[in-house]
């Protein structure tokens, strides 16, 4: 199968043309994204040939990578303010790559003893980052969804063990703030336990959980004769990238028994910042937590970590009895943490941009993207016309343009159907917002009033 020869000379034409593309990403003369019709582009890569006939050779596939990569959207644009994915590093890049080449799906040691210590020691250190200490457990997964399915079902191990053998009762509880992920009410759905399960908590009109109306969530999951399986809590939250106040709620769950899980899917990373630590003081408190390499630490999709207190809650997350992962000097298997049975060398992704950029890198790629948004929330609230609902925390930033019934939705598409700009839009306090996500370091200040005048220009 593999002529050497001829993969090292494909490989050579990728990188040529990665590089070249991220460049041209960078500098903004691109689109940063093109939606033409599937139907067309199916066409102008020539997919049902190839699927047909094959015969690929390595100046048809220099051709078709050209438009393939032409085709797409650039998260190195400066541009580019859509969705919350990591411009990848090139470090995780190459790990992408190796792992495509070697392919050590190490859910089983020995099936890669080398990827397996990297996604241990890479735990290890993500653990003592949330501050779980050494009796904390983890296991990456196949992104932040999967990963807060995973520590739902160790709340739901720790609340029924015997709900693997016999199903699960119908009496459960989520106190989930309506702001957080969707993910989360989807798991409750796959856990068993059914959307009326969850139980909102009371926010204030950004969304953030009011620590001080618990009790009287609580009280109406108790009143209901429910059970309460955990509470879920956003650092930050999708929608608006604000971070509910955990040492409070932390406090409470503590006092009340309840298991406290920490969606940090987009907001952990924030742990690397001096300046922005503070955002998820009282994490230690939590029971479970997840983080996503691939949102803020610069990888590709997907590297999601969940991360528990007490190592075993993982592990009986998937069964009655744990089975203790290690075999003394053998090794130890993941295999029993997740939901995957085969799976990618996601740990080497994050190691190698720390490994290359330091903990101190990935902490300054933190504060500036985070920076960078602040900046644009302070230039739009300055000028007429913009409206800004609150002040941002994280490099998620949500404003307006214009009257109350101009439609934001469709001011957002006219930005991307000519290419200048990828934005997203969220709900916030029932209107629609734009929604700006400062992913990538070619974003400056030059970006941003640039930003501001070409949505002052398609709003008139
Ligand atoms: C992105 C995100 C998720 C989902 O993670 P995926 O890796 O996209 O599955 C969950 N929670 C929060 C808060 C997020 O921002």
């Amino acid at each position: 199968m593999w002529d050497v020869a001829d993969f090292e000379a494909a490989a050579y034409t990728t990188v040529a043309q990665l590089s070249a593309y991220v460049a041209a990403s960078g500098r903004g003369h691109e689109p940063v994204v093109r939606t033409r019709p599937p139907a067309e582009l199916a066409a102008a890569m020539d997919l049902r040939r190839w699927l047909r006939e094959g015969g690929m050779d390595q100046d048809t596939y220099r051709g078709f990578l050209a438009t393939y990569l032409a085709e797409g959207t650039r998260l190195h644009h400066p541009a580019y303010l859509g969705h919350q994915c990591a411009a990848p590093d090139f470090p995780a890049a190459l790990a992408d790559f190796v792992h495509g080449a070697v392919n050590n799906p190490m859910a089983i040691y020995e099936m890669g003893a080398s990827a397996a210590t990297v996604e241990f020691e890479v735990l290890r250190w993500m653990l003592e980052k949330a501050g779980f200490g050494p009796g904390g457990g983890g296991v990456l997964t196949h992104g932040g969804s999967l990963a807060n399915l995973t520590a739902l079902l160790a709340a739901r191990a720790a609340v029924t063990p015997a709900a693997w053998e016999d199903g699960v009762p119908g009496d459960l509880a989520l106190l989930v703030p309506p702001s957080a992920h969707y993910s989360v009410t989807r798991a409750a759905a796959i856990l068993g336990l059914g959307r009326r399960s969850i139980f909102p908590l009371e926010v204030d009109a950004l969304g953030r959980i009011d620590p001080d109306r618990l009790p009287a969530a609580l009280d109406r999951v108790l009143r209901a004769g429910r059970r309460p399986m955990a509470l879920v809590a956003s650092a930050c939250s999708t929608g608006t990238g604000l971070y509910d106040e955990l040492r409070p709620i932390g406090e409470f769950c503590a006092d009340h028994g309840l298991w406290f899980h920490v969606d940090g899917a987009h907001g952990a990373s924030a742990l690397l910042s001096e300046e922005h630590r503070h955002l998820l003081d009282g994490l230690e408190t939590a029971d479970s937590m997840i983080w996503d390499g691939h949102k803020m630490l610069g990888v590709s999709s997907v590297a999601a970590a969940v991360l528990v207190r007490r190592e075993g809650d993982l592990d009986r997350a998937f069964q009655q009895e744990a089975s203790y992962l290690f075999y003394g000097d053998r090794g130890f298997d993941s295999i029993g943490r997740t939901v995957e049975c085969t799976k990618g060398e996601l740990g080497l992704k994050i190691f190698l941009n720390l490994a290359w950029r330091g903990e101190r890198g990935l902490g300054e790629h933190v504060a500036a993207r985070y920076a960078t948004a602040h900046r644009l929330w302070r230039l739009a609230s300055e000028r007429p016309g913009f409206s800004c609902p609150y002040e941002p925390q994280s490099n998620i930033v949500c404003f307006r343009y214009g009257s109350a019934d101009l439609d934001q939705a469709a001011l957002r598409r006219r930005l991307m159907d000519d290419g200048t700009f990828y934005l997203t839009s969220a709900e916030v306090g029932g209107t629609r917002h734009l929604r700006a996500t400062v992913m990538n370091p070619a974003t400056t200040d030059q970006t941003l009033e640039a930003l501001l005048d070409a949505v002052t220009k398609a709003a008139n």
